[in-house]
């Protein structure tokens, strides 16, 4: 009773919200084009990227509450219900979100468009990256989900969502299609800087105390990478994985160790501890923390900051 109760006021609360906003939207282009359509999304950049290719005409939401890792979440009813109201679901791929195929199973709604963002885009496998010798030994046949920290392949996702965005709502085609261009531009402006600050380093390795979320990065931009923790950080390193790192900061005479916000930093602390080696922070950006939500980061300013700490890791200045 309490939850049928609850839905029924979200559900009104929702229409009085979608009421409001229509009588208050600027001008009479909005009537003419319809409501807005509403896109939940599973991980930050692709509630970013959809909030970009959207702009007015989407509202997007965010799944992962702030600060929740993106690999450990389970998803809630008031989830289902969110989903069964809205006009798309844009996920990475269930390798990335399981959970949101067990989502999909629960589904009433008929005619929501559900965008896979990696469609047609190859994922590798941590089998088939060098380097890897940790990742390897426990995530032979995972592909290796973090596809949006490949910018090519960031693309290819922003353009898959464009396409669901005009199969739902053919009429504002143009608007999605210059939205989309505009930030693939940005996207590859992003590239180049990448591009050229990563050349002529000093070092041409990192280690990472989090998990293996970089390997796009590395092979796109040619530094070797290594990570303590897996494909997904929720197995804890061996002693074994932990002593190869040591060795690799030693061996190639490293000056850091990378963590990440979304991990607590005690193994990259005690690693940077052991080996007398200074913190840097990389965000695989899958989610935000609290923070950084209300500090209104973006995918964009996410990276430039990862280019920053790289090419101190690296010591490319
Ligand atoms: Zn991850």
């Amino acid at each position: 009773m309490r939850s049928r109760q609850k839905t029924f006021c979200m559900i009104l609360a929702l229409s009085l919200l979608s009421l409001v906003g229509s009588a208050c939207a600027p001008g009479s282009e909005q009537k003419e084009k319809g409501p807005k359509i509403i896109a939940v999304t599973t991980l930050f950049p692709l509630y970013d990227f959809a909030k970009h290719v959207g702009g007015d005409r989407v509202e997007v939401t965010l799944q992962l509450p702030p600060g929740m890792e993106p690999h450990s979440f389970e998803p809630r009813p008031s989830d289902i219900i969110k989903l069964n109201r809205a006009d798309l679901f844009i996920y990475t791929s269930f390798a990335m979100e399981p959970w949101a195929e067990a989502l999909l199973k629960g589904l009433q709604s008929r005619d929501l468009v559900i965008v896979n963002s990696s469609r047609g885009i190859p994922a590798m496998k941590p089998s088939e990256e060098k380097d890897n010798r940790h990742a390897q030994n426990r995530h032979l046949d995972a592909a290796d989900p973090h596809i949006w920290l490949d910018f090519s392949s960031a693309v290819k996702m922003i353009e898959n969502i464009r396409d669901g965005f005009i199969t739902k709502d053919p009429g504002s085609k143009e608007t999605y299609e210059q939205n989309a261009a505009a930030y693939i531009t940005k996207l590859k402006s992003l590239d180049e800087r990448f591009q050229q600050g990563l050349r002529g380093c000093r070092k041409n390795i990192i280690v990472n105390g989090g998990h293996f979320a970089f390997a796009y990065m590395a092979k796109r931009y040619g530094f070797r990478y290594v990570s303590v923790y897996g494909v997904s950080p929720n197995a804890e390193p061996t002693a074994a994985d932990l002593a190869g790192a040591m060795k690799l900061i030693r061996d190639n005479g490293l000056h850091h160790i990378f963590h990440e916000a979304l991990l607590k930093p005690r193994v990259a602390e005690a690693l940077s501890r052991e080996a007398g080696v200074a913190l840097l922070k990389l965000d695989p950006a899958g989610n935000l923390t609290k923070n950084d939500f209300d500090r209104g980061e973006t995918f964009l300013s996410l990276m430039e900051k990862n280019l920053d700490q790289l090419k101190e890791g690296l010591q490319c200045r």
